[in-house]
């Protein structure tokens, strides 16, 4: 939520923040791109809304409905996904690979018998790292009051068809673009029945070896009228966890004495979504939100944080819950039932664009820095080293981006642009009284999320 104020006429900003000055604070240094502002004004609000219509007319899409109709159930509704991105693919001279993940769900309490769960992705592969990833996601299954239930209507309007329409509105602006790393589109099933998808998905990214850097899950992107009335269409959630889902002891222990609870790289993630909105979504605040989702709720990035990938949820600030996992009726006037008419598809383009610019933004960037660590207790100085580039991006490397800020501050205040090294200290910074973090960044200025030291922060897989 952190307001910057932005001089236009220079070529690299320079964000004034508020409050004392550290030893050698600059204020934050970054490079304007001007394709990320095209790419914030590309999302189309009548494309997501004949998206939407599309899948609410499946009537209802729940994991173990009806996969036979062409016209009903989850069958019909995930193979016009598949052949949509398929048209996507067509449009950019085959840009997407196309295919269906798929595993076989059985014994469990909201999926009893054998039940195929299909997810439809799509991968648009990068030019210079093709094994690099990120990934944007919604869901494709919706359910009714009884989640057992596979027949009643369930238009999952915005629960998550406005996920899914997103998604695909993503891969359409962006696959007119070529990027350094890979981009995953994927609709993902299962997600009421206990987010089966997502496992699957996740699982099958581990088994492959995909270096994945961020998971956008996009769960509810369209309401903007509250339950408790606010009408709000300015700002949005991302929910991140806190300390890695995977830390073992070892890693726990070293994170007692050397920090990093507020510094998982799903954290980090979130407060570089947070600044992409600031700097290219006019009138969008992001509230990048310290839990893993709402409050003993759910959600398709989870399955991701479990095996150790960063990823966060983003969604609209204000849910309306007399529209979520209802039959569809009326009692005394009050309408229950997730439909259409009241998906706000303004605000919906808005939060496509804001996963299309961060998806670009990381793309185009380098990937993260690997294996940093950070030394200098008992020294008035701090120094930070990181792994050299991968070989395939030694080219594209301008260089890296230290950052600080104040323990108790949740945002980065301080930067300094160090050159194409792999160690730095900063002198007469010291270590104990402030948190530290690197980031890569390109020739052409583009820049990866700002990663903490050691285990707790790494995007690498461990
Ligand atoms: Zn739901």
């Amino acid at each position: 939520m952190t307001k910057f104020a932005l001089s236009s006429s220079a070529l690299l900003l320079a964000f004034s923040i508020a409050g004392p000055a550290a030893s050698q604070g600059q204020a934050i240094s970054y490079k304007d791109q001007p394709k990320l502002h095209d790419i914030a004004t590309a999302p189309s609000a009548e494309n997501l809304r004949n998206d939407v219509q599309t899948l609410v007319d499946f009537g209802t899409r729940h994991t173990l409905s009806e996969t036979e109709s062409d016209t009903q159930g989850i069958g019909a509704a995930r193979r016009w996904i598949f052949e949509e991105f398929e048209r996507i693919s067509a449009a950019c001279g085959g840009c997407l690979e196309v295919y269906y993940s798929t595993g076989v769900i059985a014994g469990e309490a909201r999926i009893p018998d054998a039940t195929e769960v299909v997810s439809v992705v799509a991968i648009q592969r990068g030019k210079t790292d093709p094994e690099r990833y990120v990934l944007m996601a919604g869901d494709i299954d919706s359910r009714a009051t009884d989640v057992m239930d596979s027949t009643s209507a369930a238009p999952g309007a915005n629960d998550n068809a406005s996920g899914v329409a997103g998604t695909m509105e993503a891969a359409r602006v962006l696959s007119q673009y070529e990027f350094h790393g890979s981009i995953v589109y994927a609709a993902l099933s299962g997600e009421e029945q206990g987010l089966f998808g997502g496992q699957i998905l996740a699982e099958q990214a581990l088994e492959e070896g995909w270096r994945l850097h961020a998971v956008l899950n996009n769960d509810m992107i369209g309401n903007i009228a509250g339950i408790n009335g606010v009408i709000d269409n300015t700002t949005a959630r991302v929910f991140a966890e806190g300390t890695r889902q995977n830390e073992t002891a070892a890693d726990a222990r070293m994170r007692r004495f050397t920090g990093g609870e507020v510094d998982s790289p799903s954290r980090n993630l979130g407060r570089y979504i947070s600044w992409m909105a600031d700097r290219y979504i006019p009138n969008l605040d992001v509230m990048v939100i310290y839990r893993l989702d709402r409050f003993g709720r759910g959600g398709h990035h989870r399955p991701f944080n479990d095996v150790g990938y960063p990823g966060v949820r983003i969604m609209e600030t204000n849910e309306h819950y007399d529209r979520q996992h209802q039959d569809l009726r009326n009692e005394n006037g009050r309408h229950f039932g997730d439909t259409i008419e009241y998906v706000d598809f303004d605000y919906a383009a808005k939060l496509t664009a804001l996963n299309a610019v961060t998806l670009a933004s990381m793309a185009w960037a380098p990937a993260p820095p690997s294996e940093v660590s950070i030394r200098g207790a008992v020294q008035p100085d701090t120094t930070l080293s990181w792994a050299p580039a991968s070989e395939q991006e030694q080219d594209m490397i301008a260089g890296y981006r230290i950052y600080w800020r104040y323990t108790d501050a949740p945002n980065w205040q301080f930067s300094r642009d160090v050159g194409n090294v792999t160690e730095f200290t900063l002198e007469n910074v010291v270590i104990d009284n402030y948190f530290f973090g690197v980031s890569s960044v390109s020739k052409d200025g583009f820049e990866s999320p700002v990663v903490f030291p050691g285990a707790a922060g790494t995007f690498d897989l461990r």
